[in-house]
């Protein structure tokens, strides 16, 4: 988490009242589930919101549902020292068997707190097989004090044993006035950059905030005029443009958490064919995230079929996917950049150019 270093209570989250609402419920029911799914896309709040309740259930003089702000545990949770609290995640690109043992082991002593030992498992659907059995183990008779959070993006990955037994709390992208706001207020935008990068974020806080840090913007529009120029190159000088790129990227190439490297420059480019697709079915202008590109958007949406606007969006989902199952990143790239290169020069045939010598 970016901003995980600060503590924030229930009451200061923004855009996730529904999920705070419901969790305010559950803790003023008669017995506190055990178990808990944290779904929603990544910088959205779900870790915020599980330190939040970990304050809550844990506080000692809770004169408040949220914690009272000043006891022992509240002050342990907030500087970031509460005991029983442990938070695990993927080790490479999965979370090990290891990992959940030595998570499961701890749940046989009592909270060193005594009330509630709460431990995170982010990205929670990475788990291996065998690390997703012997968790639903634990999770089916677990020791009583033990609270867990799953955090998932999707719950698509995870066992249904798993699911069915996890309290389920879906987590909204949040609106972009709220974002834009957050970020005038937090980085001194101006109300344009803020603007954009609350809706380039697609409803992630944590995502506007990284963006909003560093030269992303800069990197952003150079992908964006890489991608307008592509139709042009042959596919010598799209396959040199792509190792270009590849090769400055190599070290964080794969860093699924941001908006950094060949991941975070995917996500530009599908969030462009998901604007082209907007203007090619004229859809209002108010959706578009690529706010600054808004006249090129619909300048080249005029020349293209939405059949290929939407096979470009999966060939870039698929390169994702790809990626984040460790297949090579060069060969990924060049067949991603060949094909998208061959679907943006399909054009209606009284717009077609001249040949270029390569075709
Ligand atoms: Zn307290």
């Amino acid at each position: 988490m970016t901003n995980g270093t600060t503590f924030i209570p229930f009451s200061k989250i923004i855009g996730q009242d529904k999920a705070v609402q419901f969790l305010k419920q559950v803790m003023a029911g008669e017995k506190l589930p055990h178990a808990y799914l944290f779904v929603g896309i990544q910088g959205i709040g779900k870790t915020t919101t599980a330190l939040a309740l970990t304050r809550a259930i844990n506080c000692r003089e809770p004169v408040t549902e949220e914690g009272c702000g000043r006891c022992p545990s509240c002050r342990q949770v907030m500087s970031g020292n509460f005991p029983d609290l442990e938070q695990i995640g993927p080790e490479g690109n999965r979370i090990k068997i290891d990992q959940i043992r030595q998570l499961s082991r701890a749940f046989g002593f009592k909270p060193v707190s005594g009330k509630y030992r709460v431990s995170i498992i982010q990205s929670a659907d990475r788990m291996t097989e065998e690390a997703a059995n012997a968790f639903l183990k634990t999770l089916e008779e677990p020791p009583e004090g033990n609270i867990l959070i799953l955090n998932v993006k999707e719950p698509l990955g995870l066992l249904e044993t798993i699911v069915s037994r996890c309290q389920k709390v879906p987590f909204r992208p949040i609106p972009v006035d709220l974002i834009a706001d957050w970020l005038k207020g937090k980085k001194q935008l101006d109300d344009e950059e803020a603007l954009l990068l609350a809706k380039i974020s697609e409803g992630s806080l944590g995502r506007a905030f990284n963006m909003s840090e560093g030269d992303f913007l800069e990197r952003r529009q150079d992908y964006l005029f890489k991608l307008i120029k592509l139709p042009e190159l042959s596919s010598d000088q799209a396959l040199t443009m792509i190792l270009e790129v590849t090769e400055k990227n190599k070290k964080k190439a794969l860093d699924p958490s941001g908006d950094d490297g060949i991941l975070g420059m995917l996500s530009v480019w599908k969030a462009w064919y998901r604007d082209l697709l907007l203007m090619n079915i004229s859809g209002p202008e108010k959706l578009l995230l690529n706010i600054d590109f808004s006249h090129k958007l619909k300048t080249i949406a005029k020349n293209c079929n939405i059949e290929n606007i939407m096979k470009s969006f999966q060939v870039l989902d698929v390169a994702q996917r790809d990626l984040l199952r460790m297949r090579n990143l060069d060969l990924v790239m060049e067949n991603a950049v060949l094909t998208l290169r061959g679907l943006t020069r399909e054009k209606p045939v009284q717009n077609r150019r001249q040949h270029t010598p390569d075709e």
